[in-house]
């Protein structure tokens, strides 16, 4: 049987968050969620309450805190652009301030760390599909480099802690992930698709539809996240293992026109497309070469983007949306003419 550990999942009862302390608390884990609710609530980890080994901490993750652990996923921040968006300068500081925190907590317990880094860390990409090895094409002062800069430095963090104090890191680049349990108004693709067609009102594509993106089911996602904080593949770890970064994402991809087509022949809906303008410094193409995670862990995704949607589907239909805050406007939403 595998060595039971205490584990911290920062930004757990978020989407990817709940379903990892799920994955963990079923390996008999003692799993800490903490979270501040800024993107999510409780309603994403209640059914994990009353298990003894879980525990729920309401905190802020650009506050130091004190806990004895033995390994750390760092999740919590904000994740849609719609969310990420909304206060820029906390999302640096989630990023910048949280990783501090987190990899100062993995230093003193001597606790081996696993941070969410993002594709959008390549920013609007010239290098296609996207390797570990390509340094990316990111605007510094534009709207989503409040996101792409924070997680740039943050993965930055964790290398410097490994070289200088030989944190045990392990680094996570996720492409575009789904499921149930995305907020419905995070205003991202996928939820905002399937929320629109549900209610039959207008998909709303920006652009043209033909920028693409390549879109994980959450389930694949955790594996990868598991298998890359066990791994013991060679690397250069003083415990010999492979700290990445690695791209963690389904190699599918699909225009967003396309995926607005699939979830209307999916759901039935009588929805009409509409365009809407296309929000400044979007990728206009996004796809994972995923080579490294097949090599070094083993790992691809087996869930296609149909069955995947299905179940996404059944989920919304499952919620009442009456219980879920609405976004705010923001710049997200605007042209990106009058940025
Ligand atoms: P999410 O918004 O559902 O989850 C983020 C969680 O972090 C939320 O529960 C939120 O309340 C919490 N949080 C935000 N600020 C916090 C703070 N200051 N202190 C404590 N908790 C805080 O989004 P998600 O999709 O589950 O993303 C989880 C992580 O994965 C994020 O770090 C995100 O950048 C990364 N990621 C996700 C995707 C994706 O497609 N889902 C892609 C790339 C990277
Ligand atoms: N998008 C869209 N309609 C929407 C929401 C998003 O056309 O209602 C587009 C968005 O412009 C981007 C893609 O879908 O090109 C993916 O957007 P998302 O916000 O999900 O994540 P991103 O990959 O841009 O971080």
């Amino acid at each position: 049987m595998a060595q039971l550990k205490r584990i911290l999942v920062t930004g757990g009862a978020g989407f990817l968050g709940s379903h990892l302390c799920d994955r963990l608390v079923e390996q008999g884990h003692d799993v800490i969620c903490l979270d501040n609710f800024f993107t999510s609530q409780k309603s994403n980890v209640l059914h994990l309450l009353d298990n003894p080994n879980f525990e729920l901490i309401r905190h802020d993750v650009t506050h130091p805190l004190w806990l004895e652990v033995d390994e750390i996923y760092n999740l919590a921040c904000p994740a849609s652009p719609v969310h990420y968006q909304y206060n820029p300068i906390k999302t640096m500081k989630v990023s910048v301030m949280g990783a501090i925190n987190m990899l100062g907590m993995a230093k003193r317990c001597r606790a081996k760390i696993l941070q969410a880094s993002t594709s959008e860390i390549y920013g609007d990409p010239t290098v296609h599909p996207q390797p570990e090895s390509y340094r990316g094409n990111v605007n510094p002062i534009g709207p989503r480099a409040c996101y792409d800069e924070g997680k740039r430095a943050a993965e930055t963090l964790c290398f410097d802690y490994h070289r200088s104090n030989g944190v045990n890191v392990r680094v996570v680049r996720i492409f575009n992930t789904y499921g149930p349990r995305m907020h419905p108004y995070d205003g991202r693709v996928v939820s905002n698709f399937i929320v629109q067609a549900l209610n039959n009102e207008d998909i709303t594509i920006y652009g043209d539809g033909s920028q693409t993106r390549a879109f994980c089911y959450v389930d694949d996602l955790i594996e990868g996240f598991i298998r890359m904080m066990n791994n013991s593949t060679p690397g250069s770890d003083q415990d010999g293992a492979f700290i990445g970064p690695v791209n963690l994402g389904n190699p599918g991809e699909f225009t967003i026109k396309q995926l607005a087509e699939l979830v209307i022949e999916l759901t039935g809906a009588s929805s009409k497309l509409v365009h809407l303008p296309l929000p400044a410094d979007d990728p206009t193409q996004r796809r994972p070469d995923i080579t490294l995670a097949k090599e070094r862990l083993g790992w691809e995704p087996t869930v296609a983007l149909r069955a995947g949607l299905a179940k996404t589907i059944d989920y919304f239909k499952s919620v009442d949306l009456s219980h879920f805050r609405r976004p705010t406007d923001h710049t997200a939403h605007k042209s990106s003419d009058a940025m």
